[in-house]
C-alpha cells in the first residue's frame, strides 16, 4: 500500500444509504477504501440492543463491494478486547451530555473502538455520518488531541423520501410508529423556520414539544436540545453554530437526529 491513499468507514453494519455514501466517498477520494464492521460491544448499556442488533452479513458483503469498496474489516469482538486491555478514551467536556447522560459509558465505547481502529488501519481520511452529530464531535476532538493523523471527514444525513433519517434502527418500527417518525424531523425544519422570526431556544423548544405532542403522539422524548454545533454547549439564542439535536423513543426504537438551525 506504499504511496496509496486509504479512506476508512467504520460501521455496526445493517447497511443503508447513509453508510454507502460514506463508502462511495471514501472509493472516490481514496486509493483503497476500507470498511470496517463491528457491533461494539462496550458502546451498549445493559438492557439496550446488543443482541437484537441486525447482522446481515451477506447483504452487507455485497453492497460493500458495490460501493466499489476493496476490504471490509469484521473482527471479533475477542480481537478488538484483549484479556489484558485496560485503556478506554473518553472526551468528557463533550461526552457527558445530550445522549451521554442517557447512555452512560456508550461515547466511551465509541472514542475507545474508533481510536483502535484508526490505530489499525491509519487511514488518511475517516468519514462519519453528521446523522451522529455528537458522535462526530466527539471523534473530531479525539483524533485532534490524540495526534492521529488521520483527517476527520463528517458528511451528510440521508433521509428516506418522507424525511425520516436513515437508521440500521428503524426496523424495529412498527407500521404505525413508522408512520409518526418523519414527524421528528418535519418538527425540526419548521423550528428551522421558526427561528427565523423567533431565535429564543427556550420559546423554540417549547413550541416543538407541543408540535410534537400532537404529530408524535406515541414518542417519548429523551432529549431536544439547541446547541453549538462544535461545542455542544447550550444556546439561550439561534446563531450561525446552531444545531437542534434529539433523541426520541419510539416503541422499541430510540431514534437521534438532528439539523443545523442556520441556513
Ligand atoms: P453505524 O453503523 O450506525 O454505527 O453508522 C456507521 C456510520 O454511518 C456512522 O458514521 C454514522 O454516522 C453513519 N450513518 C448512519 N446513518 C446515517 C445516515 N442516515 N446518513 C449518513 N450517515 C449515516
Amino acid at each position: 500500500m506504499e504511496g496509496k491513499t486509504v479512506g476508512f468507514v467504520p460501521t455496526m453494519g445493517a447497511f443503508h444509504e447513509g453508510h454507502l455514501s460514506l463508502m462511495r466517498r471514501a472509493r472516490e477520494r481514496c486509493d483503497v477504501a476500507i470498511v470496517s464492521l463491528f457491533v461494539n460491544p462496550a458502546q451498549f448499556g445493559p438492557g439496550e440492543d446488543l443482541s437484537a442488533y441486525p447482522r446481515p452479513l451477506e447483504r452487507d458483503l455485497e453492497m460493500a463491494e458495490s460501493a466499489g469498496v476493496d476490504a471490509l474489516f469484521a473482527p471479533t469482538p475477542e480481537a478488538m478486547y484483549g484479556p489484558g486491555d485496560a485503556t478506554v478514551v473518553e472526551v468528557p467536556a463533550l461526552a457527558n451530555r445530550l445522549c451521554g447522560l442517557h447512555r452512560p459509558g456508550h461515547f466511551r465505547g465509541v472514542a475507545t473502538v474508533v481510536a483502535k481502529l484508526l490505530a489499525l488501519s491509519l487511514p488518511h481520511e475517516a468519514y462519519f455520518g453528521q446523522k451522529d452529530w455528537q458522535q462526530l464531535a466527539i471523534i473530531r476532538r479525539m483524533a485532534t488531541d490524540l495526534r492521529f493523523p488521520t483527517r476527520i471527514v463528517g458528511l451528510p444525513t440521508v433521509r428516506e423520501a418522507d424525511g425520516l433519517a436513515m437508521s440500521s434502527r428503524n426496523v424495529y418500527l412498527t407500521e404505525e410508529e413508522r408512520a409518526q417518525a418523519p414527524a421528528i424531523h418535519a418538527g425540526l425544519s419548521q423550528m428551522r423556520g421558526w427561528a427565523v422570526e423567533t431565535p429564543r431556544t427556550g420559546h423554540l423548544l417549547a413550541r416543538l414539544r407541543e408540535l410534537w405532542s400532537r404529530t408524535l403522539p406515541d414518542g417519548r422524548i429523551d432529549y431536544v436540545e439547541i446547541v453549538d454545533g462544535a461545542t455542544l454547549e447550550n444556546q439561550s439564542v439561534v446563531d450561525a453554530q446552531s444545531v437542534a439535536l434529539c433523541a426520541v423513543r419510539l416503541g422499541r426504537a430510540r431514534l437521534i437526529d438532528n439539523l443545523p438551525l442556520a441556513g
